[in-house]
């Protein structure tokens, strides 16, 4: 891959920035973003220069989710049968390799992962965010997986249980309700809470003090604490939820005709409700 229309890349110090840049769509995640994203993590895996990875969004949010427009550059344009119907079989293949698949690989590259995240982080978003190992948030950050609304139970990568508790994911995943910075910082999801311009600056110092160490013992570090959730069935957990999420777009197809029952302008209607 040479061309890269909707995320940046750029090395100094040690750190590898990786930016997603489709600001005029609030960084709604479609194919092509999600294989730059995942070849971008490649090219700083591999990079012995590089030592600690961020990832962050250009533009007032970090990202809207999956792009659910239904334009030919939306996420998942190509599933559609001819004829206008929809295939869980297709949709369950396409799900495990571009969401469950990329973020299982980013969770496990053997180097520190950040995350600089402000303004609306919703849905999709999760997959983006629940593999990185520490997360800076703006104050104005605001978390949210409101799937329920299209009759999913939650994202396909389910770290809401590990990252949340489990009180608190049903509360958010049952109400759609956000997740303000001082909550994220509250529960241990973000490690700090900075003003909105001095997000991408302060993550930056934290990203370039990691990487003043051994990049071997970071690596050990990160799979020390992977291999303890993993033991705890961390990967057994995500796997099976994820095909819990697929019965979710089943059902859907099964009664709707379309795997969300919810089309994008309600769901931005009913977002902004109060519980
Ligand atoms: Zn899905």
């Amino acid at each position: 891959m040479n061309d890269f229309t909707y995320v940046d890349y750029e090395v100094a110090d040690a750190v590898a920035t990786i930016t997603l840049a489709r600001s005029e769509k609030a960084n709604a995640q479609n194919e092509r973003m999600l294989d730059e994203v995942d070849h971008r993590f490649r090219t700083a895996e591999y990079d012995d220069e590089v030592k600690v990875i961020v990832l962050r969004g250009e533009g007032k949010h970090f990202s809207a989710g999956h792009d659910l427009g239904g334009s030919p550059d939306s996420d998942s344009a190509g599933l559609q049968e001819e004829d206008g119907s929809w295939q869980l079989h297709k949709i369950y293949r396409w799900e495990a390799r571009k969401y469950l698949g990329y973020s299982w690989h980013w969770r496990n590259i053997p180097k520190p992962t950040i995350g600089a995240i402000q303004g609306k982080a919703i849905a999709g978003a999760f997959n983006l965010i629940f593999p990185l190992d520490l997360l800076v948030v703006a104050d104005d950050v605001e978390f949210s997986d409101p799937v329920v609304l299209m009759a999913v139970g939650g994202v396909e990568y389910h770290g809401h249980t590990w990252e949340f508790g489990a009180r608190r994911a049903k509360d958010i995943l049952f109400t759609q309700r956000t997740m303000g910075a001082e909550e994220a910082h509250q529960i241990g999801l973000a490690r700090e809470v900075v003003p909105r311009d001095q997000l991408w600056e302060r993550t930056h110092q934290i990203a370039a003090q990691i990487a003043t160490n051994n990049a071997f013992g970071l690596a050990q570090a990160k799979r020390a604490v992977n291999q303890t959730l993993d033991t705890q069935g961390y990967y057994a957990a995500l796997q099976s939820v994820f095909d819990v999420h697929s019965t979710g777009h089943g059902n859907a197809i099964s009664v709707g005709g379309y795997p969300i029952l919810m089309r994008l302008d309600e769901m931005k209607e009913n977002i902004n409700r109060e519980p």
